[in-house]
């Protein structure tokens, strides 16, 4: 199974077997679950604008479908990669164990440069990419959500896509689309909802002894940017931010509501009120209490993570920080809330947008809001009890619970034939 092998597969195939290994964990599930059950590479040719074409490499990947239908993200990055989309696809299924989703974990991806492309090309590449992953997605097979460089207009064109081949409308085939064709009131604000939440509760177990704790934001898109509002609402002072084209920094803190709106008009938070500028690396370092990768994954390794200095540091990123540097930072004492339950909120809100879809019946926003909280605050608590009682740390008593839960189902189903 050495097609699945890069540095972030391996990260992920590393922290199971840490968890594995603890837990006693059966060794013919163990072996199951190391790699993804199935993985679909495609070529997605489109027109460019220019008149030329071009073909770009996609991939699918699920990783285990024991509790139900795979779900999972698709992104659009330069980075993307079978290796990458696998690490993807066996975290969601941990996440999705871990808040008792129906759901098994898949993850899927073009690489390409969406910065350089345009809405007419990004349109053409999600529907030619949808119809080369047809035969793998389905509102009870695999249900693909956005993630980095996909939104709520990419995942229209897909549900347009695939209601075309089938012959009518299917919105239960994918997450995280516009209210207007059956996406759900509260989804596009999720995730970072979520993050924020899960902040508020540590700070409350940890008590840091400050009214007016502070945080560092890297990544301002879906995910960095409502984490930013949230936390800004609960009372955190934000002091920097940062996307892809450069950061901000301001210790009297930043204006939060403004700096959202000029990231709305000018889509980057360079520029906004002449502030200091500061690196994506030094993002990671500054003397905070609340850091939040909300990027790329493996930004804080071994080379770096000695030289972090938050109290708590929630991966609102799939993957942000590496097995080694894991280690260092849980030496250092810092509180890691880890990305299967920090960011689970996106794929929470997901299941209750696929739950409506089939139901043809839509909640409020309230009710959305307030089941969201109710199923992070209670994965939270059965994280922290967990990494109290067991003495472990909260990555490894998050996956304990999410492996647990898809391993004794694998026990409990056998293995076929
Ligand atoms: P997005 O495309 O909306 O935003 C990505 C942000 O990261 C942008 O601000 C971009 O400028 C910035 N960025 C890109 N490269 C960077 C770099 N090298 N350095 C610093 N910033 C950089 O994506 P998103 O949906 O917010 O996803 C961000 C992360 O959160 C990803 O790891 C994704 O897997 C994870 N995530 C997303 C969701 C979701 O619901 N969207 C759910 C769970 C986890």
């Amino acid at each position: 199974m050495q097609e699945f092998y890069n540095e972030t597969f391996l990260n992920a195939q590393k922290q199971l077997d840490h968890v594995a290994q603890l837990m006693n964990l059966d060794a013919g599930v163990h072996e199951r679950l190391r790699y993804p059950r199935k993985a679909l590479i495609v070529s997605v040719p489109i027109k460019l604008d220019n008149g030329q074409t071009k073909v770009f490499s996609g991939y699918r990947v699920q990783h285990d479908q024991t509790l139900g239908p795979t779900k999972g993200g698709i992104r659009f990055h330069h980075e993307v990669n079978l290796g990458e989309v696998a690490a993807l696809s066996m975290w969601m299924t941990w996440k999705c164990a871990l808040l008792n989703l129906p759901y098994g974990g898949a993850k899927g991806g073009v690489c390409c440069f969406p910065e350089e492309m345009s809405v007419n090309e990004m349109e053409r590449l999600a529907r030619r990419y949808t119809t080369e992953i047809l035969s793998m997605i389905g509102p009870e097979k695999d249900i693909p959500a956005p993630d980095m460089y996909t939104n709520e207009n990419t995942m229209a064109w897909i549900m347009d896509t695939y209601s075309n081949f089938i012959g009518y409308a299917v919105p239960g085939v994918v997450t995280g689309k516009p209210v207007s064709v059956g996406g759900s009131l509260g989804r596009k604000e999720a995730t970072g909802r979520g993050v924020a939440h899960t902040v508020k509760l540590a700070l409350e177990k940890l008590q840091l002894g400050t009214d007016e704790p502070t945080a560092a934001i890297q990544g301002f898109g879906n995910v960095g940017s409502i984490t930013a509002k949230y936390l800004h609402q609960h009372g955190v002072k934000v002091v920097a931010v940062s996307d892809v084209q450069g950061g901000l920094y301001s210790p009297k803190g930043l204006d939060i509501p403004r700096l959202l709106s000029y990231v709305a008009d000018r889509g980057t938070v360079v520029g906004f009120d002449d502030l200091d500028a500061i690196e994506n690396r030094e993002i990671l370092e500054l003397e905070v209490d609340i850091l939040v990768p909300a990027a790329l994954a493996n930004v804080i390794t071994e080379h770096n993570a000695s030289r972090i200095k938050c109290k708590i540091l929630a991966e609102g990123a799939n993957g942000p920080v590496t097995p080694e540097a894991d280690k260092i930072l849980q030496d250092k004492g810092v509180f890691i809330i880890p990305g299967i339950l920090a960011n689970a909120g996106g794929v929470v809100v997901s299941y209750f947008e696929w739950v409506q879809d089939i139901q043809h019946l839509f909640w409020s926003e309230e009710q959305v809001n307030e089941k969201l909280i109710y199923l992070m605050g209670r994965a939270f608590e059965e994280v922290y009890q967990t990494s109290t009682a067991k003495k472990v740390d909260n990555r490894t008593a998050a996956m304990m619970i999410g492996v647990g839960r898809v391993a004794s189902a694998k026990l409990l189903r056998g293995l076929y034939p």
